[in-house]
């Protein structure tokens, strides 16, 4: 039996929250992205939130939280958004926002605490020697280092350097297992595969070391397109330019710029597409001569072209991608919601087209042009104009029919989430890491249900919320 206030009173000397109301906000996401999520977990909430200020308090807390049997659910900045962060069987919330410190600078290389923001290990990478993250999620300016490795998988600068899933985006990691005598390892090579995007199952990261690209002066750049289809094919020409140095290359179908992008609607019209582009400077005048050729193609806008005060005005073009577009659709409709698709590669285009024929403007389309395996292709995270749970399974099967995989943002375990089949070395480190099986409960369906059948085509619920179904 888990022994709260037991271990509330063995942490003396270490930052605890209490407050109900306060933990109940340290125990949500971006959850509600989903509605089916949103029915299932808005009632989940921890039992106090716990903010170690160094790794030796990390480890006493993991040490006591096995003494006293409290599940323990990892926090960065909590804005993942299949509930990765939410605690199912209460207990503490680990907070790691106190963990931010910028360590080593190298050539090619940072070393950072696993609660420091994204944006703010960039000051300091920049300042010093004019080098940045290879990858970032469009949460950069809110989002831990040591939540986008545990919970995400790649986003602005993936047209360039692939996911944070390919070798060489992640150099260590330092992890902290949950035993009664915690261990500190140093996980490199294939055994980041441990703990990279495992929901904080089986290990505490408490530092990473990650590869750092040059920093360039990255220019925003929008464009117009009276087809959605044309401005895919566009960006699927210019992702295939290989000297054309890009962060971000996005496409955005009509009406969903003009209508949800509220501080760029006066650049677009309400049936013009748009495609994001996030350049180099010195690229700039290619991407320019690529345009030119293309009758189709309108410059909606510049920032190397906007005086500083409309500039300061707008976010930056990488706030309009990724999770951001759906955001920003959330803002004006919070009945939409979305899915997670991967168009693959040499079919993209193909497999696009056809699916936005049957679905047309119940789905408007958003791509995102990354490099997969070697060759550049589009993940999609197209907006649903939501109806009913049962239209969204017929979406998810309409895309899967016809080529089309989904990383299904519906669902909070791993396995369903992602590659529908459990991943042996996860649950094994699990075993290893976390023997009581305490860190994150109910997201890993392996150590949880080890017969469940993946193939029977029906949802997992974790204990406890088997009742609100
Ligand atoms: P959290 O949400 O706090 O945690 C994420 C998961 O990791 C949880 O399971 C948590 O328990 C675990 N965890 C956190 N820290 C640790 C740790 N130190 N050790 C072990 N486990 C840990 N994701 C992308 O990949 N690409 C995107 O472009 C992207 N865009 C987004 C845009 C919006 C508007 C939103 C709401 C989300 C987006 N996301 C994206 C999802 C999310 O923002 C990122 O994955 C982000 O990096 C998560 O970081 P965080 O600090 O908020 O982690």
């Amino acid at each position: 039996m888990p022994d709260v206030e037991g271990l509330k009173r063995s942490l003396a000397g270490i930052r605890i929250e209490d407050n109900p109301a306060i933990v109940k906000q340290k125990s949500r996401d971006f959850f509600w992205y989903s509605p089916v999520l949103k029915r299932q977990l808005e009632h989940v909430t921890g039992d106090l939130v716990v903010s170690p200020t160094s790794e030796d308090e990390v480890v006493r807390v993991l040490a006591e939280a096995y003494a006293h049997e409290v599940p323990v659910t990892v926090r960065g900045a909590g804005t993942g958004n299949y509930g990765q962060a939410m605690p199912l069987s209460g207990g503490l919330i680990l907070s790691l926002a106190e963990l931010r410190g910028v360590g080593a600078i190298g050539n090619g290389t940072v070393t950072a605490d696993a609660g420091a923001i994204m944006s703010e290990i960039d000051q300091v990478t920049i300042a010093d020697s004019r080098q940045e993250l290879r990858l970032h999620p469009s949460t950069y300016r809110s989002a831990t280092i040591g939540g986008f490795i545990a919970g995400g998988s790649g986003g602005v600068g993936s047209i360039r350097w692939g996911g944070l899933r390919d070798l060489g985006n992640i150099v260590s990691a330092r992890v902290v297992t949950l035993e009664s005598t915690p261990r500190v390892l140093d996980l490199t090579g294939d055994d980041l595969a441990k703990v990279a995007h495992a929901y904080g199952t089986n290990g505490v990261i408490t530092r990473v070391e990650v590869p750092l690209a040059p920093a360039y002066d990255w220019v925003d750049v929008l464009l117009g397109f009276d087809r959605f289809m044309d401005a895919a094919r566009f960006a699927n020409a210019l992702g295939a330019e290989d000297g054309i140095l890009l962060k971000e290359l996005g496409v955005i179908a009509a009406p969903v710029p003009h209508d949800y992008f509220l501080r760029h609607q006066r650049y677009v019209r309400r049936d013009q597409s748009m495609v994001v582009i996030m350049v180099a400077r010195q690229a700039l005048s290619a991407l320019m001569t690529l345009v030119g050729r293309d009758s189709r193609a309108s410059v909606l806008f510049r920032s190397d072209r906007a005086g500083e005060d409309e500039r300061r005005g707008l976010p930056p073009a990488y706030e309009l991608a990724w999770n951001h577009t759906t955001l920003r659709g959330l803002r004006v409709d919070p009945s939409i919601t979305y899915l997670q698709t991967l168009y693959p590669y040499p079919h993209q285009l193909e497999r696009l087209e056809k699916v936005t024929a049957i679905l047309g403007d119940e789905v408007p389309g958003h791509l995102e042009f990354v490099r997969f395996d070697g060759n550049v292709t589009c993940f999609g995270l197209p907006i649903v104009r939501y109806t009913t749970e049962e239209r969204l399974e017929e979406i998810i099967r309409i895309h899967e029919d016809n080529g089309c995989p989904v990383f299904n943002p519906h669902r909070y375990t791993l396995e369903e989430g992602g590659m529908k089949q459990s991943d042996p070395v996860q649950l094994a480190f699990k075993r290893e890491a976390d023997p009581k099986g305490l860190l994150n409960p109910g997201k890993m369906i392996a150590w949880e249900e080890p017969d469940y059948d993946f193939g029977a085509d029906k949802v997992y619920l974790f204990r406890g919320l088997q009742a609100l179904e």
